[in-house]
């Protein structure tokens, strides 16, 4: 790691998702344990130069101990009331693990919205270079109070790696109770071996992530094997490995065999492509004919109003829309320049009679190359 910043010369930032099983305990609530010993690592890698964000679940773990409940609610007002008392606590304790090493910490709770939204994402993006410009830890959860389901993300595992995303890391590392990802369910086959590295995720990766369900997590394998796909097409290195080893965050990034590696692809998508693909929610559809699938996907074209045949959806210009085929696979998404009464309008026309039909000066394309994401993202 130590070499990886000198060769970049820049800060390398780090995100660490830790999950409720590692944290909270229905008897006792918070693991002070294992928050301290939290603290006390990712203070080591602050003193090596990192910048470090903590993705903390644990609220609603936290809430369901301090109510004295036998098991954590069912139903969402219950839920989102339980995270509410189970928040501050939770910060608590990080505030007082943290201080022993006058360390800052911030709190930032998201909601899907924060990140499906533009502005609210430069928000975001600009809020915490401000705080790794004050040398702060910020530490984040989902918004569990006010995220009802249409603004939920629903998981930590997929909310670390849109964080990782959003603040361009090198590393995400999620630590589980478990040590790493495995080619069976280790609970079930003892002759189930960890895999140390992952190339590339594959169906066959993607069948396995399936086997290897936790019970006590959110969303066991599935859900991380989730959030390291949307990681590594960003050039994002995840690890999977085991946050009952107090010394595993160092082992990490000391360069150790441990956990399960991910490695970035090497198709990096540029930073605005990223979030059309990985993060962007799409408010509609456009449907091609064979000619313009073959421009966008092999010839590598912008979109055309020529090859298009239907609209889905209502939509705005500069909204985000998915491209299927008319046998309704889909081909990708992208920014589109009309809104979906003016693509009825020129489906099928030729560009030069854009103009004409929508009455202003409008460009050529109805998607531009550099506003298209191919793939099925
Ligand atoms: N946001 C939830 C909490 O803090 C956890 C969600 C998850 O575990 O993925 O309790």
């Amino acid at each position: 790691m130590q070499n990886l910043k000198n060769a970049l010369n820049q800060p390398i930032t780090i995100v660490i998702k830790v999950g409720t099983n590692l944290l909270a305990d229905k008897e006792c609530g918070i693991q002070v344990e294992r928050v301290q010993a939290l603290a006390k690592s990712i203070c080591a890698l602050r003193s090596q130069g990192l910048r470090v964000a903590l993705v903390s679940s644990g609220a609603i773990g936290a809430g369901v101990a301090a109510l004295k409940l036998q098991k954590r609610p069912t139903l969402i007002p219950e839920k989102q009331a339980t995270a509410a008392v189970g928040q501050p606590l939770l910060m608590e304790a990080y505030e007082n693990a943290f201080r022993q090493y006058n360390q800052p910490i911030a709190q930032i709770l998201l909601t899907k919205d924060d990140f499906t939204i533009r502005h609210r994402y430069v928000n975001a993006r600009n809020t915490f270079r401000a705080l790794f410009e004050y040398g702060v830890v910020p530490i984040i959860n989902e918004n569990d109070t006010v995220a009802v389901e249409e603004i939920k993300l629903g998981d930590n595992d997929n909310l670390s790696a849109l964080v990782a995303t959003l603040l361009e890391s090198t590393m995400l590392i999620i630590l589980t109770d478990i040590d790493g990802f495995y080619d069976d369910d280790p609970r079930v086959n003892p002759n189930a071996k960890r895999i140390h590295i992952v190339e590339e995720i594959t169906p066959q990766i993607e069948r396995l992530a399936r086997k290897n369900i936790s019970e006590l997590s959110t969303g066991g394998m599935v859900t991380k094997l989730q959030a390291a796909k949307r990681c590594v097409q960003a050039g994002i290195t995840v690890v999977i490995a085991d946050g009952r080893d107090p010394s595993i965050l160092s082992a990490i990034t000391s360069g150790k065999p441990v956990g399960t590696v991910f490695l970035p692809s090497e198709k990096k998508l540029p930073q605005r492509k990223q979030w059309i693909a990985l993060v962007s929610k799409p408010v509609g559809g456009i449907v091609v004919d064979s000619g313009a699938k073959h421009a966008i996907l092999v010839k590598k074209k912008s979109l055309l109003p020529s090859g298009i045949v239907r609209v889905h959806g209502t939509f705005d210009a500069k909204d985000i829309v998915f491209i299927h085929d008319e046998h309704g696979t889909l081909l990708g998404k992208g920014i589109t320049n009309f809104s979906s009464s003016e693509i009825e309008l020129i489906k099928g026309k030729k560009s030069s009679e854009i103009e004409s039909i929508v009455g202003w000066k409008a460009p050529s394309e109805v998607i531009h190359r550099d506003n298209l994401v191919i793939g099925g993202v």
